[in-house]
């Protein structure tokens, strides 16, 4: 399968841009691996025509807003991101009416719907940042909560409101489980996700993007950690870095989206080179200027 994948690449010019949270074998065929900021980067800069996008929905709709004269095809339209869905127009238009000298930041974890309506996206990587540089005193951060509040913390001179999403994946990992295994692994760093809740950030010796969690791994002279973000990370992670111990937190630290990229469909997806993501015009015209703004913000 992996052979005919690699042909069928190089035959049809496509180029396989993954997510770190998609399965391993996913990632092994794939000619760029990151994280959300990452992949919207790259592609831009891939000199292919069309893109095959392996993770869940929002990523695919943000390469092809960016990339409206390329093809961009996902393995499984079904892989959606529970998050992604949790933020609402209309909260963003009250929360305008009724807030003065507001900024609407829009993790890149949500819809086209939902980033046409905001001011700026901003990844876990450059947050804190972006909002920082923000000219508006008061910040509505949507849809991730967990998230808002990390930024929040690092950015006190800003009053915040908050959607009450999360991502179920960082959510479930609780300060007790994380407690639980530094007790079993004292020497242990705690890297996490700021998707987590602050409660579990607190105890990181890290916090940052899955991009950002791989290289400080791979960089500390410390050969045990515990990480707190989705399974994926692992491959890339024990790639990198065969000698050291990491432990996971509780069993369910798995997105089920993600894992409906499967290497089979990819095949697929390369063969028929299907499905295409489909944005319309005004939509995409919209949700670009926070999606640009973030790129020259970053
Ligand atoms: S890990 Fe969480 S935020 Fe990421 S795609 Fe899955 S549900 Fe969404």
């Amino acid at each position: 399968m992996y052979d005919e994948i690699k042909r069928l690449k190089k035959e049809k010019d496509i180029v396989i841009l993954s997510h770190y949270y998609v399965d391993g074998e996913v990632q092994k065929v794939s000619d760029y691996v990151g994280d959300s900021y990452y992949l919207a980067k790259i592609a831009r800069e891939v000199n292919q025509k069309t893109i095959l996008f392996s993770g869940v929905c929002f990523m695919a709709e943000s390469a092809k807003i960016l990339n409206p004269e390329k093809r961009v095809l996902i393995p499984d339209a079904l892989a959606t991101c529970p998050m992604a869905h949790m933020g609402s127009v209309e909260n963003i238009q009250k929360m305008r009416k009724e807030i003065q000298d507001l900024a609407v930041v829009c993790y890149i974890n949500s819809t086209a719907e939902l980033k046409a309506h905001c001011d700026v996206c901003v990844t876990s990587s450059n947050g804190a940042k972006i909002v920082k540089n923000l000219p508006q005193k008061n910040i509505y951060f949507t849809p991730d909560a967990h998230l808002g509040r990390y930024i929040a913390s690092l950015v006190s001179e800003k009053n915040f409101y908050f959607n009450d999403g999360y991502c179920p994946v960082h959510q479930d990992i609780t300060r007790g489980d994380v407690e639980n295994l530094k007790r079993q692994y004292p020497k242990a760093l705690v890297l996490a996700h700021p998707e987590c809740s602050l409660s579990v950030l607190k105890l990181a010796d890290y916090v940052g993007s899955t991009s950002g969690i791989i290289d400080y791994a791979s960089n500390s002279s410390i050969e045990e950690m515990i990480i707190c973000t989705e399974i994926g990370v692992f491959y890339e992670l024990e790639r990198r870095n065969p000698h050291k111990k990491f432990h996971k937190v509780i069993s369910n630290q798995i997105c089920i989206d993600m894992k409906k990229i499967t290497i089979e469909k990819v095949l697929e997806s390369l063969k028929d080179e299907k499905i295409e993501v489909e944005v319309s015009e005004e939509l995409r015209n919209q949700a670009l200027i926070p999606l640009n703004l973030m790129m020259e913000l970053a």
